[in-house]
């Protein structure tokens, strides 16, 4: 038993005394029996929230209206979740509404996998209504029930069944493959944000080349944003076995790349995946050094404003496509000044000895020291920089 489990068990034992059910339930016991380390720990109850809020005297209102209460113990937050049924659902979405019950098993009913759908008790005995245990070992992602009914009571489960299948490296059984590849198309009446979440899971998972050719030949890639380059990109990649992508930005750089979108195309495409605004600058510069490095134009400047983590981003990148890699990093390491709060000289200066005033102006004659001291052309001292910036003014 991991030692989260064995933290968490005298809030199990504490609901059970006061004469209720509790178990731990979802991913924590799925990869608490596969030996992976867990995240978060989540516990279902046939308490109510207002009785759990009863039994214990620290707690946070979380999530109240889906039944969920956070317990705070010894510092740790626990979710606590009362067993629930999902109201009815609409238009192939997960319905907002949810009916509190006391029973394990309409909880266990609603989950999507298998693998998802097993709880364990405070006592150590796993409930395993639905063969999850078969088939974690025979390495399967299967739906719980029908699966096409399954999806349509939530098509984003199809993108799980991937991302799980490229997490924990298994294998789609039939029927739900059969499923996912009948009703792809129910995926354009799922939330961007929601698919984002999964797809990125997916891609930053252990072998994300089976997720992509599922993906594929089930048609999913064509119902999501901006499905023809992704599905020429996912086409690009399918046949790179551990992609090992280490983030988002390495994920997002390596599809745009790939498929040779332009600068100013990156913006577009990316806010069709509502992606931070954060995720498209960096994903911007990353993609651009990779350009500079394809047409051999690397230089002190691009450099400079790639900055040390993108820089590191698109090495990692580089290793995917053929591309001749120098030694940028001692380049990098090399530059007089790596960020522009070290330049020597402020604007405040430039006031100060009459050379700018605060303004556009101003920020001109900044960036044109910044570059020359980049270029090694000056001295990053400020008696100099002052001399030059007499020049520029005077031209
Ligand atoms: P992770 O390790 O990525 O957190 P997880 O299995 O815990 O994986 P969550 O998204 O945190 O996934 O969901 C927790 C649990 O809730 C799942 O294990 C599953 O039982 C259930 N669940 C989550 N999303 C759905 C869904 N769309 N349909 C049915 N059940 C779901
Ligand atoms: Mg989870």
């Amino acid at each position: 038993i991991p030692e989260e489990f064995r933290k968490a068990r005298p809030i199990l034992k504490k609901i059970n005394d006061a004469g209720f059910k509790a178990y731990f339930v979802g991913g924590s016991v799925r990869d608490s029996i596969l030996n992976k380390p867990l995240h978060d720990i989540d516990i279902a109850t046939s308490a109510y929230p207002t009785e759990i809020k009863q039994i214990f005297p620290k707690t946070v209102d979380t999530g109240i209206k889906h039944g969920t209460v956070m317990v705070i113990d010894d510092g740790t937050g626990y979710e606590i979740t009362t067993f629930r049924t999902e109201g009815a659902y609409q238009d192939f979405r997960r319905p907002d509404n949810v009916t509190f019950v006391r029973s394990l098993e309409e909880d266990l009913k609603r989950r999507d996998f298998t693998i998802n759908a097993l709880a364990l008790s405070e006592d150590g005995n796993i409930i395993d209504l639905f063969g999850g245990i078969k088939d974690l070992n025979n390495h399967m992602i299967r739906a719980v029930g029908d699966p096409e009914e399954r999806f349509h009571e939530d098509a984003l489960r199809m993108m799980r069944a991937v991302r799980f299948a490229s997490q924990l490296d298994f294998s789609i059984e039939k029927n739900t493959i059969d499923a996912i590849t009948k009703n792809s198309h129910l995926l354009k009446k799922i939330a961007v944000e929601r698919i984002l979440v999964e797809f990125e899971k997916m891609m930053l998972g252990k072998d994300p080349s089976i997720g992509i050719s599922e993906m594929l030949e089930s048609h999913m890639t064509e119902f999501i944003p901006e499905s023809k380059v992704i599905t020429e990109a996912l086409n690009d990649l399918s046949d790179k076995k551990f992609l090992n992508i280490e983030n988002t930005v390495q994920l997002w750089s390596i599809i745009l790349f790939t498929t040779k979108q332009k600068a100013s195309e990156i913006h577009s495409f990316l806010k069709k995946w509502k992606t931070s605004n954060e995720l498209i600058q960096n994903v911007q510069d990353t993609v651009f050094f990779l350009e500079g490095m394809r047409s051999n134009r690397i230089n002190n400047q691009l450099l400079f404003n790639t900055g040390e983590k993108n820089l590191e981003n698109a090495l990692h990148i580089s290793g995917l496509f053929e591309m001749d890699v120098k030694n940028y990093k001692k380049d990098y390491e090399k530059l007089t000044i790596k960020s522009n709060k070290e330049l020597a000289i402020t604007g405040n200066d430039l006031i100060l000895n009459d050379l700018a005033e605060p303004g556009p102006q101003m920020g001109v004659i900044l960036k044109r020291l910044k570059e020359q001291v980049i270029d090694g052309m000056v001295a990053n001292e400020k008696n100099k920089l002052l001399e030059i910036a007499k020049t520029i003014k005077e031209l």
